[in-house]
């Protein structure tokens, strides 16, 4: 197959769904609208790697291409920005050359999201590689008013999560042993109970705030870090999420990655009520320690445990 004609078969995909300024593909660039009046225009880039992040065997090039793009526009809302256009790299190995109907529903998959998501494809790259398949994205939106950060928590905030967690690590535990059922997927390949216009309503009104993508006790220790603060976590069976099999463990809520959801912080007297399903899980305090209360223990977690940083353990 000809790059033109997979370019072409993508662009199919994207009928209605390509940035104005990238007249159909036909320059070597495309042109990004002006930033509005009182927006801050944000980038950021995210990639998957078959074998690494997806495999094709869970849910076929149609859930990859969909959680390519998810990933980065998580990324947008977590920094309150409104998505507005992405290009993508793709790295294309033989097999997906030789059965050009994968780049086809990886497309579908993507172009699905942006549709929902109001977000267009503004350009790309393909080539080929030796190695496994690989999807390089690069999104950016503008945020109205200044965008959200990791940086501003304050002791007596109190820190919430905009959905229930671990849903996703249960199901990649039932894909990953081969079980390929309807929850399992959905949990943790299609993320429909994600709002990714969320951030939005944050702006002006968190002080700090990122996305769940490598599980809240990870994510939460670099929020501290990066605010210099602890926290205290003493809510967090509200946060659990609840599957066809009952209620999540505590572990899989703490450490589960790819939940997608916010992690926020309020400032104190704002109790976040309006803002369900978002639920409180906890308190900022000063220092810098970690604490899971549960059950009337305290234990301060260790944001060095490997533990916390593997996606699959
Ligand atoms: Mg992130």
């Amino acid at each position: 197959v000809r790059e033109r004609d997979l370019i072409a078969r993508i662009a199919r995909r994207f009928d209605g769904l390509v940035l104005d300024g990238a007249r159909g593909f036909s320059d070597d660039a495309a042109c990004l609208p002006p930033v509005p009046p009182g927006h801050t225009r944000v980038v950021t880039t995210d990639a998957v790697v078959e074998g690494v992040d997806f495999r094709l065997a869970w849910g076929g090039a149609s859930s990859a291409g969909h959680r390519a793009l998810l990933q980065n526009l998580s990324d947008l809302s977590a920094m309150g920005a409104r998505p507005l256009t992405f290009t993508w790299a793709l790295a294309l190995p033989r097999a997906w050359l030789d059965d050009v109907e994968r780049l086809d529903a990886f497309a579908e998959g993507a172009a699905r999201l942006a549709a929902r998501a109001g977000v267009t494809l503004a350009g790309g790259d393909l080539s080929s590689t030796d190695g496994p398949f690989v999807a390089a994205i690069t999104a950016l939106g503008d945020v109205l008013g200044p965008p959200l950060t990791r940086t501003s928590a304050s002791p007596g905030d109190g820190i919430f999560v905009a959905g229930p967690l671990g849903a996703s690590r249960v199901g990649l535990r039932a894909l990953s042993t081969g079980v390929v059922d309807e929850s399992a997927s959905r949990a943790h390949l299609w993320h429909d109970d994600v709002d990714l216009a969320f951030g939005q309503g944050l702006v002006g009104r968190a002080r700090a705030a990122m996305d769940l993508s490598d599980g809240l006790g990870p994510d939460l220790a670099r929020l501290c870090r990066a605010s210099r603060v602890g926290a205290r976590i003493d809510s967090l069976d509200a946060a659990r999420a609840v599957t066809s099999a009952g209620r999540v463990s505590l572990e899989d809520a703490l450490v589960g990655g790819e939940d997608y959801h916010l992690l926020f912080t309020l400032p104190p007297g704002d109790d976040g009520d309006d803002l369900a399903p978002a639920v409180r899980i906890g308190t900022v305090t000063d220092g810098d320690e970690i604490v899971l209360e549960h059950d009337g223990h305290a234990r301060v977690l260790d944001a060095d445990d490997p533990a916390f940083f593997d996606h699959t353990a």
